[in-house]
C-alpha cells in the first residue's frame, strides 16, 4: 500500500471506491469533514437550533453525537442526546449505558424514554403477542421509535432531530420502497424536505458516509461498541437487500455511491408523492398520511390481540 495520499504519513485505510489511500489521522479527518459538507450542502443546522441527536447507543449514533459535539463551534448549534428503550431484555441496556457513558464524558445532556411509559407496553410483550406478522419486527418497532423520538424531541424543545443513519441505510431503504412498491414514500428521503411528516426537522449528517468508514471511525475513536445486537434485526427484507448490496459493492467499488447518487436524483423529483402529504391523526392528532397514524392503528390491533404488560 502506498502512503496516506493527503499528508504522506503511513498507510491506514484505502477507499476502494475513490483509490484514495489515508493515514489513520487523515482518515478520521475525511469522516469529520465529510460529515460537515453534508450538513453545510443541505443546510441540516443552523447557528442556534436546539439538535436532539438520536442516540440508540450503536456505533453511528454515538459517532454522530461526537462529531456533532466536535464541530460545535462551527455549527453553532446547542446538542441534547436522546435515547428510547424499546424494552428489549439483553440488549437495550447495554446500549443506553454507553450511551449515557458517551453523553456524560462529553457533557451533553441525555435523555430516555421508553416504550413503557409512553405506550404501555415493552417491545418483546409486543412481539411476542402479536399474531400480525405482515410487517416485519423492525417495520413494527419503528413506527413506535420515530414517535418516541418525536415525544422526547418536543419534550426537550429541540429544532431539529438528527439520527445516525448512514449512506448503506439510505440506500437500502431506498431499494426497499421499490420492492414494497411503496414509491409514495420516496418523497421522505428527500434530504432537502425532511421531516414533511414529523413535528420537527429530521437531519441525516452521514447519509453520504459508507457503513464500514463510520464503524472504523468509531473504533478508532474509542467509542464503545455493542456486544449484542437485536434479536429481531435480522427478520425481514432489509437484512436480505443489505447482504445483497455488500456483495455488489464488493464485487463493483463504488456501487452504492452510484445508487445513492441515483436515488437522490430520482426522490428530488418526487415532488406531490403521497409521503409528502400529511394530515393530523383522527385520534391522537400526530401527523398522519390518512385516517390513523401508523401508532394509533398498531395500538388498536395490539389491543385487539393481547393483554400486554410492562
Ligand atoms: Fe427495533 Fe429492529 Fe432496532 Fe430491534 S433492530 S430495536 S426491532 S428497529
Ligand atoms: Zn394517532
Amino acid at each position: 500500500m502506498s502512503s496516506c495520499s493527503r499528508c504522506g504519513g503511513s498507510p491506514f485505510f484505502t477507499r476502494r471506491y475513490s483509490g484514495e489511500v489515508l493515514c489513520e489521522r487523515c482518515f478520521k479527518e475525511s469522516i469529520v469533514e465529510k460529515t460537515r459538507r453534508t450538513v453545510a450542502k443541505h443546510r441540516m443546522i443552523a447557528r442556534g437550533d436546539r439538535v436532539g441527536v438520536a442516540v440508540s447507543g450503536g456505533k453511528d449514533s454515538l459517532a454522530l453525537l461526537k462529531i456533532l459535539y466536535d464541530l460545535r463551534e462551527w455549527h453553532g448549534a446547542d446538542l441534547v442526546a436522546i435515547s428510547v428503550d424499546e424494552g428489549v431484555a439483553g440488549y437495550r441496556d447495554e446500549a443506553i449505558a454507553h450511551a449515557r457513558s458517551v453523553a456524560s464524558d462529553l457533557g451533553v445532556e441525555h435523555r430516555v424514554v421508553s416504550y413503557g411509559e409512553l405506550f404501555g407496553f415493552t417491545l418483546d410483550a409486543a412481539l411476542a403477542s402479536r399474531r400480525d406478522r405482515e410487517t416485519s419486527s423492525c417495520g413494527f418497532c419503528g413506527v413506535f421509535r420515530r414517535r418516541a423520538i418525536d415525544e422526547a424531541a418536543a419534550e426537550a424543545k429541540v429544532s431539529v432531530v438528527a439520527t445516525g443513519h448512514n449512506l448503506d441505510d439510505y440506500v437500502q431503504t431506498f431499494v426497499m420502497n421499490l420492492l414494497h412498491g411503496d414509491v409514495g414514500r420516496l418523497g421522505w428521503l428527500d434530504p432537502d424536505h425532511e421531516g414533511g411528516r414529523f413535528p420537527m426537522r429530521r437531519v441525516k449528517p452521514f447519509m453520504e458516509i459508507y457503513e464500514e468508514e463510520i464503524a472504523l471511525f468509531a473504533y478508532k475513536s474509542g467509542i464503545p461498541f455493542q456486544s449484542v445486537s437485536c434479536p429481531y434485526m435480522h427478520e425481514g427484507l432489509r437484512s436480505e437487500v443489505r447482504d445483497y448490496l455488500n456483495e455488489m459493492e464488493a464485487g463493483h467499488p463504488g456501487m452504492k455511491n452510484v445508487l445513492f447518487n441515483s436515488a437522490l436524483d430520482v426522490v428530488s423529483h418526487y415532488e406531490g408523492g403521497s409521503g409528502r402529504r400529511s394530515v393530523p391523526c383522527t385520534r391522537c392528532g400526530k401527523p398522519s398520511s390518512a385516517g390513523l397514524c401508523g401508532v394509533c392503528r398498531m395500538k388498536d390491533e395490539l389491543g385487539r390481540q393481547v393483554n400486554y404488560t410492562t
